[in-house]
């Protein structure tokens, strides 16, 4: 059927997501030792622009989650919705910084191949064994569940399906909570996506939700991204939320989080710490400039807080 197509396209695009990350750690924008098992080989060359904007997004989204996790002394639990083969679970391990319990939820299909890649890759299975209490791990085709890190396949659609496959793998709302979107919202319908955040803040009472996705879409360069997906079957059903960076805090404000920041990622690149900035333009010559900055502020990162146990966490900056 058209759903199943267009539902394929998107479970696709965590390919793209995991080949330019690995292209990018291979030129030394950052440090992923973990991004070579899912991405098998180092592949294209991607534009000196799309590396810089995959390095902006990634140190934006780190620099938030980390202060989240220090903020709670590790006292927390993360759910990164629509994860695909994203390696946040690793490096928050290497680093010393793992919350109690990393969930990751994406389509079954997915799960299932992150969890195959695990069990046939020991340096990804020996940090998840290494942290587990007993000897048996829960592993199926459609998740694993160890003491800190759990991946289930779940489509983010249906919220109550969600809720109880969380539950049963012993999610707790009791905890401070960090939820994660990394391109994801945009696949789904504006009312989908409500209904996830809305879910959210219902569940939890001391929480912040990072979204990153695209924003100022309605202008001729949105209009292009938006037909370049377009061309690949890739439907963003959700872009009226990524019109402007207001309609990005509405999302959020309108479902009950309390406090709600969004900022382009041009500003967050100007944001980022300037000695690491420096080193990583000097990786690679990059002749338009303002190719990256229409890039960059063509997405965004928004992130909403409910503090309830007053971590002080509305007031997260970079
Ligand atoms: N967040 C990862 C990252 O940044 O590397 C992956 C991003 S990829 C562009 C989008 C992911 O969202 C895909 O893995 C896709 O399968 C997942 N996704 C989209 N809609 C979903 C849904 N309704 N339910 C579960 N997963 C979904």
């Amino acid at each position: 059927t058209d759903t199943d197509t267009a539902d394929e396209a998107v479970r696709a695009t965590c390919d793209d997501a995991t080949t330019c990350k690995r292209f990018a750690t291979s030129k030394g924008y950052w440090n992923d030792p973990y991004i070579q098992y899912f991405a098998r080989s180092v592949g294209e060359r991607k534009a000196p622009e799309i590396n810089r904007g995959y390095y902006a997004r990634v140190q934006g989204v780190n620099l938030l989650l980390d202060a989240f996790i220090r903020k709670t002394q590790c006292d927390c639990q993360v759910i990164n919705l629509g994860a695909g083969l994203d390696t946040t679970f690793w490096r928050l391990k290497d680093e010393n910084l793992m919350p109690r319990k990393f969930f990751e939820v994406d389509f079954p299909t997915v799960a299932a191949r992150k969890i195959h890649n695990i069990k046939t890759k020991p340096p990804l299975s020996k940090p998840i064994i290494e942290t587990h209490s007993t000897d048996s791990l829960l592993l199926d085709a459609h998740s694993l569940e160890s003491d800190r890190y759990c991946i289930i396949g779940a489509d983010l659609r249906d919220i109550s399906s969600l809720d109880e496959k969380l539950k049963k793998f012993h999610l707790n709302p009791e905890l401070p909570t960090l939820l994660l979107s990394e391109c994801v919202l945009v696949y789904m319908t504006s009312s989908q996506s409500c209904n996830l955040v809305h879910w959210a803040a219902e569940t939890f009472h001391t929480a912040m939700f990072i979204n990153y996705e695209q924003v100022n879409m309605s202008d001729r360069f949105g209009q292009v991204m938006v037909e370049n997906l377009q061309r690949r079957q890739c439907t963003l059903a959700g872009v009226e939320a990524c019109q402007s960076l207001d309609s990005q805090r509405d999302r959020f404000l309108k479902t009950g989080w309390e406090h709600v920041d969004a900022l382009d990622m041009m500003t967050v690149y100007s944001m980022l710490p300037q000695d690491d900035v420096t080193r990583i333009e000097r990786l690679e010559f990059l002749d338009e400039k303002e190719l990256l900055q229409q890039l960059l502020q063509h997405y965004c990162i928004c992130w909403a807080t409910k503090d309830k146990l007053n971590l002080g966490n509305a007031h997260f900056v970079f």
